[in-house]
């Protein structure tokens, strides 16, 4: 059973989950202890000689401590998808991912009219000063549709998808909170739409593209430095030469490969991606530049069945199969699953250490969106967004900041 544990305002008592195996992002401490007062880590490392009697001591052998998942591409989840755009919606999906272990979320839109992704960040932006203390922390907004080319829609809607102007984004931008933006890089205007995003702080990426290594290059040097689901609504040589002919031109696969500067992430739910796809994105890109995403729809935690992807009334819909999200033509349309399976999952199907895997989830996200000087990782001085985890992964114990962190965000250094 997993047991969500808030931590409450202006309590100054001192916890210690004593004995688990701790993990850091570049190693495991066995015997490890993880003290934390007021919300905040203060002690990580080996159990101390003497600890003193004030520390209210919680036993983690057997188990692991993780720091709580970051997610940074997620649709929703409980039955409710972010582009529902009503704050109850956004607090069930939220919950839904906190009983996973997702302390840290960016809320992601679909495409969608210019109508329904202002009510989503309207509504997201209510949910954050809400501080409600049941749910995860809502770093911000991931604006993610509507600036696709039609041609990679993936399961989106296609005549929904378009390109970026300026009147449209900026109204987005003062809405609320965004510090994820994507836009496909061959659309016109993207360069304007990477630069304004990437003025702002945003972590700026490129999906449901059939962009070359050429408009991937320029696109680089206005400051898009991520890329949505590698391998999926992505461009590939073969894509590129349909769409601009011969000679051959690299593609996002390749601009992504071929440059440290660039970050990327995968959908590690077991039906997008194959074990070696998963190794081989790890081996090439490292822990420190490829993230671990859920991409979930509202499917999370529902039985199987036919749901609506984005608004209700501007959907498509798939059908979950309880494991993965169909479109109706057959392919993929998201996951079902939470990053508590997709870190399960890496873990039983390749041979990335544990340490790589959970630093996937939590620390890179954590370090690509600008968070990491307070969450991401077992550190004294960072949020006691801390995670046990039993022998399989399976996450026994959430602690979190809850909708408390957004006021303490507000006065970080
Ligand atoms: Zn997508
Ligand atoms: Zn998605």
């Amino acid at each position: 059973m997993k047991k969500l544990i808030p931590h409450q305002v202006g309590d100054t008592q001192r916890y210690a989950l004593v004995s688990g195996t701790a993990i850091l992002p570049d190693r495991l401490i066995q015997d490890s202890y993880v003290e934390w007062s007021g919300g905040m880590l203060t002690r990580v490392g080996a159990i101390p000689k003497r600890i003193a009697k004030n520390v209210q001591v919680i036993d983690a052998s057997g188990c692991y401590v993780s720091p709580g998942w970051i997610d940074i591409h997620v649709h929703g989840g409980g039955g409710a998808d972010f582009m529902d755009g009503q704050v109850q919606a956004i607090q069930t999906a939220c919950k839904t991912h906190l009983r996973h272990g997702t302390t840290t979320i960016f809320p992601t839109t679909t495409t969608g009219s210019h109508e329904s992704i202002i009510r989503m960040i309207d509504a997201v932006d209510a949910t954050i000063r809400s501080a409600d203390p049941g749910l995860p922390t809502i770093e911000g907004v991931h604006l993610y549709g509507p600036y696709f080319t039609p041609e990679k829609s993936g399961c989106h809607r296609k005549e929904a998808c378009r390109a970026p102007v300026r009147s449209e984004f900026e109204q987005y931008f003062k809405s609320g909170p965004i510090r994820i933006a994507t836009c496909a890089a061959e659309l016109v205007g993207s360069a304007d739409f990477y630069r304004y995003a990437h003025k702002r702080g945003c972590l700026v990426t490129c999906g449901h593209s059939n962009a070359s290594w050429t408009e991937m290059d320029k696109a680089h040097r206005c400051g898009m430095s991520h890329v949505d689901h590698f391998w999926c609504a992505m461009s590939s040589v073969a894509s590129v030469r349909s769409r601009l002919g011969t000679p051959m031109q690299g593609s996002m696969l390749e601009f992504v490969l071929a440059h440290n500067t660039m970050s990327t992430e995968v959908i590690a739910d077991g039906y997008h991606l194959s074990p070696e796809l998963l190794q081989f994105a790890w081996q090439m890109k490292k822990a420190s530049t490829l993230c671990l995403v859920s991409d979930t729809s509202r499917a999370l935690d529902m039985p199987p069945g036919k749901y609506a992807f984005g608004h209700p009334e501007e959907n498509v819909w798939i059908e979950s199969t309880g494991k993965v999200g169909l479109s109706p033509a057959g392919g993929l349309a998201s996951s079902v699953v939470a990053l508590d399976h997709c870190v399960r999952h890496m873990a039983k199907v390749t041979r990335i250490p544990l340490f790589d895997i959970v630093r996937m989830a939590s620390l890179t996200p954590a370090q690509l969106t600008g968070i990491a000087k307070y969450r991401g990782s077992l550190e004294a001085g960072k949020r006691a967004d801390v995670l046990v985890l039993d022998r399989k992964l399976q996450v026994q114990k959430v602690f979190y900041n809850g909708g408390l962190a957004g006021d303490l965000v507000g006065s970080n250094p």
